[in-house]
């Protein structure tokens, strides 16, 4: 019987590396710092800041707390000045301000970076509730639309009533010319379920990728996230997010991604250790407060 079990989990572990081998970083990783383990200190790539604010209020958010511990920027371009993509932006929800005042700042920096960085990649990072695509098709390379819960679930975790839209602005994102990903971040014991919903409804939508990520919990968060159910000691083991994320991709033909720089280290620490030893080890989920951005302010598009 022993025998029985220990050759299952000898199996599941085989599969489960199997899985991580193969897997490619997200598009929106390719030129991050993160991905290359030569670098000591690794940033995120450039980004554009819009604002902090938000339409939503999710219940792990992190621009809240940032906001809150005086730590969140101010609006403007961070980053090295010969960019190979840029990401609008990391913090808050920039179509805050409009699709046609997104669309006026990514001609700007596509004209002020065209020189020296040619076709500079743009990444939208929204909540999707406000996006036209009429207005920003063919002026955005990815756009990532963050979906954190299917259904009536999607109000509980952010507090607002708009699952349709965001559905909707998903099917725009998947006829337009961009790579279209959803975003999500796995919270165990509140969203397990709505995972594979969202990744099945991404096989239905056509969406080429579906970014999953773990989940930091900030102080500030905490209570709210163990009150909606949050399964702490799960967060913090990889192998728990890594087998959700191999059991989504499965069912689904959707590309399920992690995190790149996630990834690129899991690959280098499989060639130096034992797999079944890596898959003890714990992440530490609880964090404090969102760092300020490390990369250097520039310019603001006025
Ligand atoms: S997830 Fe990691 S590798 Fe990907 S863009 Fe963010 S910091 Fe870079």
């Amino acid at each position: 019987m022993t025998g029985v079990y220990f050759n299952s989990i000898n199996s599941d572990f085989r599969k489960l590396k199997k899985f991580i081998e193969k897997m490619e970083i997200p598009s929106h990783c390719i030129f991050c710092e993160g991905v290359d383990l030569t670098i000591k200190e690794p940033k995120h790539h450039p980004s554009y800041e819009i604002t902090t604010a938000c339409n939503l209020n999710c219940i792990f958010c992190y621009s809240n707390v940032a906001l809150k511990n005086k730590t969140a920027p101010k609006p403007g371009y961070y980053g090295d000045l010969s960019p190979k993509a840029i990401t609008i932006s990391q913090y808050g929800e920039p179509l805050l301000v409009g699709c046609e005042k997104v669309a006026y700042i990514i001609k700007k920096l596509k004209e002020r970076f065209g020189d020296v960085s040619g076709d500079v990649r743009i990444d939208l990072q929204t909540n999707g509730v406000f996006l036209d695509m009429d207005k920003l098709d063919g002026l955005v390379d990815i756009v990532m639309i963050s979906l954190d819960g299917f259904g009536k679930n999607y109000s509980k975790l952010t507090g607002v009533d708009a699952f349709d839209k965001v559905i909707n602005a998903l099917r725009d994102v998947a006829k337009a010319d961009c790579i279209g990903v959803v975003r999500s971040i796995h919270m165990p014991g509140i969203n397990d379920e709505d995972l594979v919903k969202i990744a099945k409804m991404c096989d239905e939508i056509g969406i080429n990728e579906f970014f999953l990520q773990p989940l930091s919990v900030y102080e500030e968060n905490a209570e709210k996230l163990l009150k909606a159910g949050l399964n702490i000691s799960k967060t913090e083991n990889l192998a728990e997010f890594i087998k959700v994320v191999a059991k989504i991709q499965e069912k689904v033909c959707v590309n399920v991604k992690i995190p790149g720089c996630i990834l690129s280290n899991l690959k280098d620490l499989m060639r130096k250790y034992d797999f079944e030893d890596l898959m003890l080890l714990k992440r530490n989920s609880l964090a404090t407060s969102p760092p300020k951005i490390r990369r250097e302010w520039r310019f603001v598009i006025e």
